[in-house]
């Protein structure tokens, strides 16, 4: 195998999993160890940058790292039977919010003057309100429309109350409306062509994806008053206009929304709340833990029950009529009441069809991948608007890559070119011995988050079920954490070739071989090296004319071969990663200003 490339930024970012799996690459063993320090401004800041709504996405996050998390699988061999499990990144994101203190406004960043150039944002979601984050902060005069009265998208109109608290919409949303974000709220944009016409120089689209699917089975017309689909009807609970439901409620669907309407209508008041899926339990597209936190709140999930009519008595709903899949038996099951919740899609009805945007069949714009530009160069979609729903990291992420794009078009720069992330790697040393970092391992199992008393959590719709961690807990489940961000880093001239790291090394990471070609040298080491996903890291060729490979993928990052090793060829540096976001540092010639003349029509 060739040497392996550690000035490339995308090798060690690999080792970060956490961070290489967040969309918006927070770094995240940073904010936790800051959490351990009790730094909690710092720790809320770090995630700012990069995920912009700490607080949000600490209740409410996809949560794609905890899956990578490398303690996920390799805690097994500390803690012998029980199921290995991954840092409760997303819950600590949580306590950074929580435990801030009032000084937090004075950290955030004071926008520098005006440019004179104008930018539109349609829908004030997450991804909108990044965009206008990265670009006010750098004298873009950003306004956002949104067709509701508040901010924050789905955030405030689907989350449900009890998982995510309109206080935390509130302060987030504020932060970047603090920084002279114009909001039009009540604004619903209708023409994409009199919104070109207003001059703006550069428009981006976030308006989500907000239609939610039918599902066209006899009954549906007749009992329609008692059938509602799900995403609208999450909304009218949200703005309180619906306050009540009927008292046996079925809900359609396996999704996260499907799991947000069964928990609503418990709350609302059903006594008998039913989940009907047609795939199997475990196909099902609900997070596992929004099951799980739906059975824990004693609703039933039948899987395998494929949809066949609304049954009713003159046009009042009575029940649903199913096939099992799997045995292709019927059943009926009573209600009164029945909430679609069987997906999503785009609508676009306000961009006429020749103000120069292409759509694809689906209907969905056609759009750079990467810089999110579509056929009209000076508009840029994001979030759910671009290529369908997904989730509020995710448009985050958009977000930030469309502040790059339009900050780069408008200094007449190529927008597909990208400029390469921040890197900084540095050794932790501070003597022979001592890391300027915590590397024990503790083998605490996965700390629970407390939930609110069942019957007072149950009893209302706005109380939050989950309390978050206390600062006592922060810190055990912070320690949790392996700081794979902190990196072994060898340098083959030092090496002497005694085995003395491959003696001491608790996770057998680290061999002497001779080289070999990667299939080979994986099972060559003295444990094979299994997971494909993480990098063998090979050393020049010894003196020995064998070489050094460590498998990235079971390392602790515990320093034992650093201490042990007798010649230093061994150093634990800190790898930092930070994405380049909108401004100078994104752009081919920061120096100059933007373009005056350029304008947009349609
Ligand atoms: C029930 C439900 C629960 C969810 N739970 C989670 C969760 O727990 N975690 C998670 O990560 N994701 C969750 N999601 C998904 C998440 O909410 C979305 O992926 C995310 O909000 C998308 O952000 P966005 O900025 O693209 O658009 P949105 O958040 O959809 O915001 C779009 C905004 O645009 C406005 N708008 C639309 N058209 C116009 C127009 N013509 N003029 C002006 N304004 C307009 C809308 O009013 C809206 O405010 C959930 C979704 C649903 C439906
Ligand atoms: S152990 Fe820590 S640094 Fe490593 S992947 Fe998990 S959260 Fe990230
Ligand atoms: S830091 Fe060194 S000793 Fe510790 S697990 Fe990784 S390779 Fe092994």
């Amino acid at each position: 195998m060739q040497r392996s490339d550690t000035q490339d930024p995308a090798y060690f970012h690999k080792v970060v999993d956490c961070q290489w799996a967040c969309p918006a690459h927070t770094p995240v063993p940073e904010y936790i160890r800051l959490i351990g320090q009790g730094r909690y401004d710092d720790a809320y800041m770090v995630n700012w940058v990069s995920n912009v709504f700490p607080g949000v996405l600490g209740r409410t996050c996809d949560r794609p790292c905890e899956p990578a998390c490398r303690r996920g699988r390799v805690e097994d061999k500390n803690v012998g039977e029980k199921k290995p499990e991954a840092v409760a990144i997303c819950r600590l994101k949580r306590v950074a919010a929580d435990h801030k203190s009032q000084e937090l406004r004075a950290l955030l960043p004071k926008p520098l003057p005006r440019n004179g150039k104008k930018v539109a944002c349609v829908g004030a979601g997450p991804a909108s309100l990044t965009v206008a984050r990265d670009l006010a902060t750098q004298g873009y005069a950003v306004t956002v429309f949104d067709g509701e009265t508040k901010p924050g998208g789905f955030i405030r109109s689907q989350i449900p109350r009890f998982r995510l608290p309109e206080s935390v919409i509130d302060e987030e949303c504020g932060y970047i409306l603090g920084l002279g974000v114009e909001l039009r709220a009540g604004r619903r944009i209708e023409s994409m062509r009199a919104l070109l016409a207003e001059g703006y120089d550069a428009v981006f689209v976030g308006c989500g994806a907000p239609r939610g699917r039918d599902l066209q089975l006899p009954g549906r017309q007749e009992a329609g008053e008692r059938i509602r689909i799900g995403i609208d009807w999450l909304a009218s609970v949200s703005f309180g206009h619906v306050t009540s439901v009927q008292p046996r409620v079925i809900v359609l669907g396996g999704g996260n929304t499907a799991m947000d309407c069964c928990r609503s209508a418990r709350r609302l008041g059903a006594s008998s709340v039913t989940v009907a899926v047609r795939s199997g339990y475990a196909q099902m597209k609900a997070s596992p833990w929004e099951k799980e936190d739906a059975e824990h709140e004693g609703i039933p999930i039948l899987d395998f029950h494929v949809p066949l009519a609304f049954e009713h008595e003159g046009g009042k709903l009575t029940g649903m009529r199913f096939k099992k899949a799997q045995t292709g038996e019927e059943v009926s099951i009573p209600c009164d009441e029945v909430l679609i919740a069987v997906g999503q899609e785009n609508a676009f009805p306000w961009i006429e069809r020749d103000a120069g945007i292409a759509f694809n069949e689906h209907g969905l714009p056609l759009l750079d991948a990467q810089s999110f530009q579509s056929s009209l160069p000076q508009v840029f979609f994001g979030g759910d608007a671009a290529f369908g729903p997904k989730n509020i990291i995710t448009a985050v992420a958009h977000g930030h890559e469309a502040a790059v794009s339009i900050d780069r078009y408008l200094h007449a720069e190529p927008v597909t070119k990208r400029p390469p992330p921040h890197v900084n790697l540095l050794s932790q040393k501070m003597g022979i011995h001592e890391w300027s970092y915590d590397n024990g391992i503790t083998n605490e199992l996965r700390h629970k988050v407390p939930w609110a008393a069942a019957e007072k959590a149950l009893a209302s719709i706005r109380v939050e079920v989950e309390l978050g961690f206390d600062a006592a807990t922060a810190f055990k489940e912070a320690q949790r954490c392996l700081n794979c961000d902190v990196q072994t880093v060898f340098t083959d001239k030092l090496c002497i070739e005694c085995d003395a790291c491959v003696d001491i090394c608790p996770m057998d990471s680290i061999s002497f071989v001779e080289n070999g070609a990667e299939a080979d040298l994986r099972q060559r080491l003295k444990a094979p090296a299994l997971n494909l996903a993480q990098d063998l890291y090979v050393s020049g060729t010894l003196k020995t004319a064998r070489v050094m490979v460590k498998d990235e993928d079971v390392c602790l990052h515990c320093g034992l071969c650093a201490e042990r090793c007798p010649t230093g060829a061994w150093d634990m540096q800190k790898f930092l990663l930070l994405t380049t976001k909108a401004g100078p540092a994104c752009r081919d010639t920061p120096a100059r200003a933007p373009l005056a003349e350029r304008k947009v029509t349609a």
